[in-house]
């Protein structure tokens, strides 16, 4: 599986052809041989057995003839009264049946005495044959004898052949007009005609075949190894039994295939009534390999076709392949660029198959999804950030709104908070010093008393903005509750601190203040402290400047008081 998923597709594609190729090809090679080797044995089988009846025919056709015609010879009306005594016309008649049958190695009349009288060129004349099985059985009736090596004629006849000259005898008792036999008419057929013959077929037969003819005992009496028994008895019985014939055999280390036919010289066949025959089996053989040597050559072919068609195949496939996963391969590199490309905004539309085309438009319509989504969401960002700026604004309006008092606009206690603990780190660290005045209005119960509890509130903004307007950027003033102010002054010491806070008793002490048309008379008294290294926080230094506060209103209120310990911190810093 992973191996398959790191081919390319087109390899893939080619593969997988290539293999059904093969395998096709494999198939159709392997059953075309199975069916080419199986016709081309039956088709050797049946031309071996074709050959083997074709020579088998000629030697029974030559013999017939032969034997026939010596046996017409033999009874002619006209030769009846010569055999005996005209030595010149039969020895005339003889050599025209020699000129007419050249096979003939010898033709002579031998009279029943066992001596020849006649024979063609004078051969063997005067020599006795008694005791010679075609002399003796011709003397009471035809008869045909097996081949044999010749004995007497060897040496005698002019031949083509170099083996040595080999006969078939043929004899017929010669009568007179009363039936008693007055000799034998022999003839001597000479077995190169059989070996002619046999060489014909072979020539024209295929290369590689073999000829044999064997006699009745199964012995080589045509063809290579002469004298041997090249098949068993077994098979030499059925091939007598059967007559004609095919079979496969191994002969020394090859298989053979052969085809035979029994020669009809046996018993019945005409030549020689009640004789038993010669019994002569030809065979026709050719070992398999040589059989199957045009299928071999057919299998070479179709496997060079084959490996061609699956080449071709394969480089189809490939390019197939190739062409086919292009558009997937675009959209590939495309969906890529989508993901690493901001700018890259849709995916391109594929053409070519049905189902490319599909999926382009899907994942078209998916990456539209997709847009709407994303932009959907960073619309919420969107919203959500200036809901978000909004609600901080508002927060931040809250946080001013809880830091700051009401009536004055001054800061509240909560909104001197912060600025008091800044500038108190600064007074810890060292790097500046702080001091802090608190400022009540003198007797203010009776402003509200004596003018309403509005001119009141009138005389505490007016204080506030009196107050707010006598310090510095820096400085901080904060309402903490009431009449009642604190005022933070960032990098003076004491004096200056008391220096201020005097200046703003004067002030309010100067201010004409008349919400309502009759003016009211107002002065504050202020407690004095600076921010001491000791404090723990601010608180510590607002407590001293509110029991100095304390001690001007219990001195006669509309003053300063300065707490204890403060122009000491002073000096020292
Ligand atoms: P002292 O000189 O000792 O400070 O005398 P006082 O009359 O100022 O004494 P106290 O501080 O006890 O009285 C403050 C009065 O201020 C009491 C309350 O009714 C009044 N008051 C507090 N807050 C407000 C306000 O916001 N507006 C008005 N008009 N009066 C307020
Ligand atoms: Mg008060
Ligand atoms: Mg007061």
């Amino acid at each position: 599986m992973a191996f398959r998923n790191r081919l390319r597709f087109e390899h893939q594609l080619a593969a997988l052809v290539g293999l059904l190729c093969l395998a096709l090809v494999g198939a159709t090679v392997g059953g075309a041989v199975w069916l080419e080797r199986r016709s081309a044995l039956r088709l050797a089988e049946a031309r071996l057995a074709r050959l083997a009846g074709g020579m088998a025919e000629s030697l029974d056709t030559t013999l017939r003839e032969r034997f026939r015609e010596i046996q017409v010879v033999a009874g002619l009306d006209p030769l009846r009264e010569r055999w005996g005594a005209d030595a010149t016309t039969i020895r005339g008649v003889l050599t025209a049946m020699r000129t007419t049958a050249p096979d003939y190695a010898w033709l002579g009349f031998v009279a029943p005495d066992g001596r020849v009288r006649v024979g063609t060129q004078g051969m063997l004349e005067g020599l006795a044959m008694s005791g010679r099985a075609w002399f003796e059985t011709g003397l009471t009736r035809p008869n045909v004898g097996d081949v044999h090596e010749a004995a007497l004629l060897n040496g005698l006849l002019v031949r083509s052949e170099p083996e040595p000259l080999r006969l078939v005898d043929l004899a017929v008792p010669v009568r007179d007009a009363g039936g008693r036999v007055i000799g034998v008419l022999g003839g001597h057929l000479s077995w190169d005609w059989a070996i002619r013959a046999r060489r014909r077929l072979l020539d024209e037969g295929r290369p590689g075949t073999d000829l044999w003819v064997l006699d009745r005992q199964g012995r080589v009496i045509l063809g290579p190894h002469l004298g041997t028994t090249p098949f068993g008895p077994a098979r030499i019985g059925a091939m007598v039994e059967q007559g004609r014939g095919r079979f496969a055999a191994v002969i020394g280390d090859e298989t053979v295939l052969a085809g035979f036919a029994s020669a009809a010289t046996g018993e019945g066949s005409g030549i020689a009534a009640g004789d038993p025959g010669l019994g002569w089996i030809v065979v026709a053989a050719l070992p398999e390999a040589q059989a199957l040597a045009p299928v071999q050559r057919s299998v070479q072919a179709l496997l060079g076709l084959g490996a061609g068609i699956a080449l071709v195949g394969v480089a189809l496939a490939w390019g197939l392949g190739r062409r086919a996963a292009a558009p997937l391969r675009r959209m590939t590199a495309a969906a890529d660029r989508f993901g690493r490309e901001a700018d890259a905004t849709t995916l391109p539309r594929l053409d070519g198959a049905r189902e490319f085309v599909a999926l382009s438009a899907a994942l078209r319509s998916l990456l539209r999804r997709i847009g709407a989504a994303e932009r959907e969401l960073s619309d919420a960002a969107l919203r959500s950030t200036r809901a978000a700026a909004f609600y901080r604004r508002q927060i931040e309006d809250l946080r001013q709104v809880a830091g700051t008092d009401v009536l004055t606009g001054l800061r509240n206690r909560r909104g001197f908070a912060a600025p008091a603990e800044d500038a108190f780190a600064q007074a810890r660290g060292g790097r500046c010093r702080v001091a802090v005045l608190v400022v009540d209005i003198d007797h203010f119960k009776r402003v509200n008393d004596q003018h309403g509890h509005d001119a009141g509130d009138a005389v505490i903004r007016h204080v506030g903005a009196l107050l707010a307007d006598a310090v510095r950027e820096a400085d901080t003033v904060a309402r903490f509750g009431g009449e009642e102010f604190v005022v933070l002054l960032v990098g003076l010491g004491a004096s200056e601190a008391v220096q201020i806070a005097e200046r703003l008793c004067a002030a309010a002490r100067a201010a004409e203040i008349a919400p309502a048309g009759s003016a009211i008379p107002v002065t504050v008294s202020i407690g004095v402290a600076t921010v001491a290294r000791c404090d723990p926080d601010i608180q510590a230094a607002i407590a001293r400047a509110d029991a100095a506060l304390y001690e001007a209103k219990a001195c006669g209120r509309d003053r300063v008081s300065v707490a204890a310990g403060t122009g000491a911190v002073e000096r020292a810093a």
